[in-house]
């Protein structure tokens, strides 16, 4: 039986259904951060079991956890809210975000104990818990690899030969991902295994093309979110890459990682916004039944799964 690491065990990868790939339920953000931006305290497990429970309602069944390890992840408070939530598989991650987030250490630190520390939470647990993180993340900043962004992505590489563990990277506003690919193609990482998020905030077709072409999966989590552009946007881009036969590479999301977002927080759009209003806007948009299951349900599967055929 093929399986998936969540957080309370593993999970049958048909038993995954409608999977959001790239959220945040809670995270202690680090306090240099918090003090320059008060707006990554998401950090209540009361409130973020109570809008999960609504993404449910919704109609979804497993999400990812994006927090990176030096982006405050808290396994423990996840762990609470998995307890909370028993209806809804948690898939936890490893790794590191752009190195903007990153601590000295992770910059100090050799290559060879990072990934150490990213294989370890992939087989034994994380922080001294039994949940397994099920992918990796690496991320790089705008429109440049430093050479602290290439370390997270060769960490990144190097725990996912070691385990099989599908990564997903941080592109800054939608740049770099040819690069990405590029870097961890040179570390022996095969597209097929990589989803580059926040592509959307770039909705450049061209370059959306030549990502899926290269046989990477393409990652749009900024549905609502109309400070990065109009949805129109984001849709007609998507719209152009089903009809050129890409519509099996494509993840959502939408990286609600700011309390502001969160009604349970008192702001919006709410965690539940894919599936209660961008889904039904592309069913009126006329993108097939088949298309979106693709999109929900059969992708994230088949990238986590790590094999083709399902
Ligand atoms: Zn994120």
């Amino acid at each position: 039986m093929l399986t998936v690491e969540t957080v309370s065990g593993p999970v049958a990868a048909e038993e995954l259904g409608v999977t959001d790939y790239h959220e945040h339920l809670c995270f202690q953000a680090p306090a240099w951060l918090l003090r320059e931006d008060p707006d990554f305290a998401l950090n209540d497990v009361d409130k973020s079991a109570e809008e999960l429970r609504a993404w449910h309602a919704a109609g979804g069944k497993t999400l990812l956890e994006m927090s990176a390890i030096d982006f405050g992840r808290d396994i423990r408070a996840v762990r609470q809210i998995a307890k909370q939530v028993p209806e809804v598989n948690i898939i936890a991650t490893t790794g590191f975000n752009k190195p903007y987030y990153c601590d000295r250490w992770v910059a100090e630190a050799p290559e060879a104990e990072l990934v150490k520390l990213c294989v370890r939470d992939l087989t034994v647990g994380i922080d001294g818990t039994d949940s397994k993180a099920g992918v990796i993340k690496g991320g790089t900043g705008y429109n440049m690899i430093t050479p602290l962004g290439a370390k997270l992505l060769r960490v990144a590489a190097q725990a996912h030969l070691e385990t099989g563990a599908p990564i997903i990277t941080h592109t800054e506003a939608g740049t770099m991902g040819l690069e990405q690919l590029e870097l961890l193609a040179a570390a022996g990482v095969s597209p097929k295994r990589v989803c580059l998020s926040h592509l959307d905030r770039n909705p450049d077709f061209w370059l959306h093309r030549k990502i899926a072409e290269a046989g990477a999966y393409l990652g749009y989590d900024c549905p609502g979110k109309i400070k990065y552009g109009p949805d129109e946007l984001r849709i007609s881009v998507l719209r152009r890459l089903v009809e050129a036969g890409y519509g099996k590479q494509i993840l959502l999301g939408n990286d609600l990682g700011r309390p502001s977002y969160w009604r349970s927080y008192g702001g919006g759009p709410g965690l539940d916004f894919v599936l209660t209003k961008f889904v039904p806007r592309l069913r009126e948009e006329g993108f097939s039944e088949e298309t979106l299951q693709d999109l929900l349900v059969n992708n994230p599967r088949r990238f986590l799964a790590g094999r083709e055929e399902i």
